[in-house]
C-alpha cells in the first residue's frame, strides 16, 4: 500500500500515476488518485492494478491540476472493490482523503456520526475518519489543519494521510502515525509519499514525519509540522537524499 500526493506549478497526474507504479513493491489490491482541476475535484478508483487505474482514469475523467492525491490500498475494512478503494470524499464533497493504516475504533466513531446525520458510501475505516474531520470541520468553524489534529485526536489506530478541502486548494494537510509518510521539498512545489522513490527524480531534499506528526502544507508559504497530541510546533529536518538513494 502506498501514498503519494502534489502541489506545485507542475501537471500532478504524471507524477502522481508515476510514484503509485513506484511504489507497486509495497503490495496492494487496488488504487484511485484525485485531483484538484481548478474548479473542483475529479476522482477515479478502481480495483486492481495501477495500470488499470491509468486506462480507466484516462477514458473517465481529465487529467488537467496541479493539486493531487494518489494511493494503493491493501484492504483492511471492507473487501477490496472500487467503492471501498481510495481517496474517499466527505459527505460535503469539499475534503478527499487518502489512507494507509488502520482506524481502530473506526466502528463507534463511524456510529456517532450517523448519529449526527452522516451517510456512508464504503465499507472502509477511512471514510469515518474523512467525516469526522469535516464534522470537526463544520461545528467550530476550524482550518482544515485544526480539524485533522483534533479528529486525529479522537483515533485509535495507525495512519498515513494526506487530505486537501476544495476550498482551499494551496493547501495539503498529512498526518503519520506508524505508517511512513515523507515530504519532498521543492520550489514552491511539494510531493507526499510513502518513501522518497516518487519524487526523488525532481528534489533530493526530504522531510520524514514522525510517529505523531501532521504538516500542513501550503504551495508558497511552506511547511508547518506539529505535534498531534500537544500542538508543539517542530522545526522541519531536511534531509538531502544521495543521488539514486531510495528508502
Ligand atoms: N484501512 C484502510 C482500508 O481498508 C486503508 C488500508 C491501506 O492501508 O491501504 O481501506
Amino acid at each position: 500500500c502506498g501514498i503519494v500526493g502534489y502541489i506545485g506549478h507542475r501537471e500532478a497526474y504524471p507524477i502522481i500515476l508515476k510514484g503509485l507504479k513506484r511504489l507497486e513493491y509495497r503490495g496492494y489490491d487496488s488504487a484511485g488518485i484525485a485531483l484538484y482541476d481548478g474548479d473542483d475535484i475529479v476522482l477515479c478508483k478502481t480495483k486492481g492494478k495501477v495500470a488499470d487505474l491509468e486506462h480507466k482514469i484516462e477514458s473517465e475523467i481529465s487529467t488537467k491540476g496541479n493539486l493531487g492525491i494518489g494511493h494503493t490500498r491493501w484492504a483492511t475494512h471492507g473487501v477490496p472493490n472500487d467503492v471501498n478503494s481510495h481517496p474517499h470524499y466527505s459527505n460535503s464533497g469539499n475534503l478527499v482523503i487518502i489512507h494507509n493504516g488502520i482506524i481502530e475504533n473506526y466502528d463507534s466513531l463511524r456510529k456517532e456520526l450517523i448519529k449526527r446525520g452522516y451517510t456512508f458510501k464504503s465499507e472502509t475505516d477511512t471514510e469515518v475518519l474523512v467525516n469526522l474531520i469535516e464534522d470537526v470541520q463544520k461545528n467550530d468553524n476550524l482550518k482544515l489543519g485544526k480539524a485533522v489534529q483534533i479528529a486525529l485526536n479522537q483515533v485509535v489506530g495507525a495512519y498515513a494521510i494526506a487530505v486537501f478541502d476544495k476550498n482551499k486548494p494551496n493547501e495539503i494537510v498529512v498526518a503519520k502515525l506508524g505508517s511512513p509518510l515523507a515530504i519532498g521539498v521543492g520550489d514552491d512545489e511539494y510531493f507526499i509519499a510513502s518513501d522518497a522513490s516518487p519524487f526523488i527524480e525532481y528534489t533530493k531534499s526530504a522531510i520524514y514525519l514522525e510517529d505523531e506528526e501532521m504538516a500542513v502544507i501550503r504551495r508558497h508559504k511552506g511547511v508547518k509540522i506539529r505535534k498531534i497530541k500537544d500542538d508543539t510546533l517542530v522545526d522541519p529536518y531536511i534531509q538531502e537524499l544521495q543521488l539514486n538513494l531510495e528508502q
